[in-house]
């Protein structure tokens, strides 16, 4: 019922432009669909090799700088703020004047200080429509181009938001340092580790500590730092912080020459624009590589839960997490 309203909605939208939609549901047959809720556990979260890949995949296919001449939403809590009406007349007639990344989130810089900002969570993608057939199943927003293009988003666990603002810092202004900027040294990071009594892998989720980390991206950081998930923050040297802040970029910047990680087969997985994969998976060292052995040590890779999340590590490498011992 709801699919069939949805293709009759985004059908009429184009009939009113006049134009012809014709989209292909790209993300059908892409693997096995989960049957449970408890099978998604595995999902990961796109961080910040994914979303950055999908900007400039987005970027590439020249949305910046297009008109959004109509857009509608067919799951009004897709958008966070403002109410879906205000969000569809502020949005519309709108141009796109760039897109970028802060964290995790895409950002549409829109006429003045107003941004769209748009937060994947678990499995918010974007997918490109020339023109439309059903099935339009999970697509939660649309956004007509000026050119005729469409663009959708598509979210099967319906957790992505959508921001339409003018007070960027209010969403933004909160967020901890971007890890590849200049500004982010070594020694700033030293200098905030310090002042935190927290355990290491906890503190660098956290995205008001450090903007864009995600599970993925600290374990292998951590893993390639040689430094424990469960290490106090404060306690580590600065040898460590150097070593960390050289993991943290190292393992960034493979990600997005890789274009993102894409784990597996299934659904619920990273996808870049349509079904663009990204081939990451191959150089994690230890990440969901539980009973594997240590590329460096030989030792077997453990699994354990830190701060309610799945935790890789190597203990032949990773091996003491007492305050000030390594
Ligand atoms: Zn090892």
């Amino acid at each position: 019922m709801a699919t069939l309203r949805v293709t009759v909605k985004l059908i009429s939208i184009i009939s009113r432009q006049g134009a012809f939609l014709n989209v292909s549901f790209p993300f059908d047959g892409i693997g096995k669909k989960p049957s449970c809720t408890a099978c998604e556990k595995g999902q990961v979260m796109p961080e910040l090799p994914e979303v950055q890949t999908i900007v400039d995949d987005l970027i590439g296919a020249g949305i910046a700088g297009r008109d959004i001449v109509r857009a509608e939403v067919f799951w009004p809590a897709t958008v966070a703020m403002p109410s879906a009406p205000d969000f569809l007349s502020q949005l519309e007639g709108q141009t796109i004047h760039s897109i970028q990344r802060r964290g995790k989130f895409i950002v549409f810089q829109l006429a003045g200080s107003w941004i769209l900002a748009v937060h994947l969570r678990m499995t918010g993608r974007f997918f490109i429509a020339d023109g439309a057939v059903s099935p339009l199943r999970h697509v939660h927003v649309v956004m007509a181009m000026n050119d005729g293009r469409v663009l959708c988003f598509h979210d099967t666990r319906k957790f992505g938001r959508f921001y339409l603002t003018e007070h960027t810092e209010h969403l933004l202004g909160a967020l901890g340092p971007e890890p590849l900027s200049s500004g982010f040294t070594a020694q700033k990071l030293r200098v905030a580790l310090g002042k935190r009594k927290r355990q290491i892998k906890p503190l660098l989720l956290d995205q008001a500590f450090i903007a864009g980390l995600g599970n993925i991206y600290v374990d292998e950081a951590l893993w390639t730092a040689r430094i424990h998930p469960l290490r106090q923050a404060d306690s580590l040297s600065m040898v460590e912080a150097k070593a960390l802040h050289a993991a943290i970029r190292k393992v960034l910047r493979q990600g997005l020459r890789n274009r993102g990680t894409t784990l597996g087969n299934g659904q619920g997985n990273f996808f870049s624009l349509g079904t663009a994969r990204g081939a990451n998976e191959k150089q994690l060292r230890v990440f969901r590589r539980t009973g594997q052995p240590c590329y460096r040590c030989g030792r077997t890779v453990q699994r354990m839960i830190v701060g309610q999340r799945s935790t890789h590590l190597c203990s032949g490498c990773q091996s003491d997490h007492s305050a000030g011992r390594v």
